[in-house]
């Protein structure tokens, strides 16, 4: 049987559409298109499982303004990639009110409080939030406040589909000195950034207050 052309930029079979995000920065910032190019890879992998549960008849209850996963989950992996993404974007990207407000949240950040991005109600650094909060979708209902319902109903969150994140791992991979195609599926596979994990709840952010001041912070700045 003929095979249909797969069409560029779409995932077959989502019914949620996603795109990449593009900075000018890019061209200048050799790691950027990996961070971004891993964001898209994984959407592409989140919007088909997604789709697959709509079809199903299940409604996804995360939604803009929904945000008590933000100030419940304290366990939250970042990549360093990830980490290298988040610290440039609070410092480029944050203007206005709203960098004031981060860099205070940031500053004071500490056990028990909320994410530091979490900023009205919205992820402040949404366009380069982690993996781990990319995969956290939950159906049928709302989170309740302090609820996980990882634990409380585990059928009505997203399992993330395990072939795109592993392809999104992969493509950070160069940043750590991995590009041979190969090589890099064979390290993604084996979680070869596994033990370079940290929690974001864990990670120094009052570095990234500093920084976002222009202070000189120690040469171990970034997470
Ligand atoms: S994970 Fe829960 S609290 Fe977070 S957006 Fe989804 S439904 Fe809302
Ligand atoms: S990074 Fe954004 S999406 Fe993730 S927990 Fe923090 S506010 Fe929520």
């Amino acid at each position: 049987m003929a095979k249909r052309k797969k069409k560029k930029g779409k995932t077959q079979g989502a019914l949620v559409k996603v795109s990449r995000v593009h900075f000018p920065e890019e061209a200048s910032l050799p790691w950027l298109p990996m961070l971004l190019d891993a964001y898209y890879i994984a959407d592409k992998g989140i919007a088909l499982e997604i789709s697959k549960r709509l079809k199903a008849g299940q409604t996804l209850a995360c939604k803009k303004g929904c945000s008590s996963c933000c100030a419940t989950h304290t366990t939250i992996p970042v990549y360093p990639l990830e980490v290298v993404g988040i610290y440039w974007y609070v410092i480029e990207k944050l203007v206005g009110p709203e960098r004031e407000r981060v860099k205070n949240q940031l500053a004071n950040f500490g056990e028990g409080k909320p994410c530091p991005f979490l900023v009205d109600g919205a992820c402040i650094i949404h366009p380069v939030r982690p993996l781990a909060c990319r995969h956290f979708n939950v159906f049928n209902k709302p989170c309740e406040p302090g609820e996980d319902p990882y634990y409380t109903r585990r059928q009505d969150v997203l399992n993330p589909n395990e072939r795109y994140k592993e392809r999104a791992l992969a493509a950070m991979l160069p940043f750590h000195g991995i590009r041979e195609p190969s090589e890099k599926k064979r390290m993604a596979k084996a979680g070869a950034l596994n033990s370079m994990v940290k929690n974001l709840h864990e990670i120094d952010w009052q570095n990234l207050a500093k920084r976002m001041d222009g202070q000189i912070v120690e040469k171990r700045s970034v997470g």
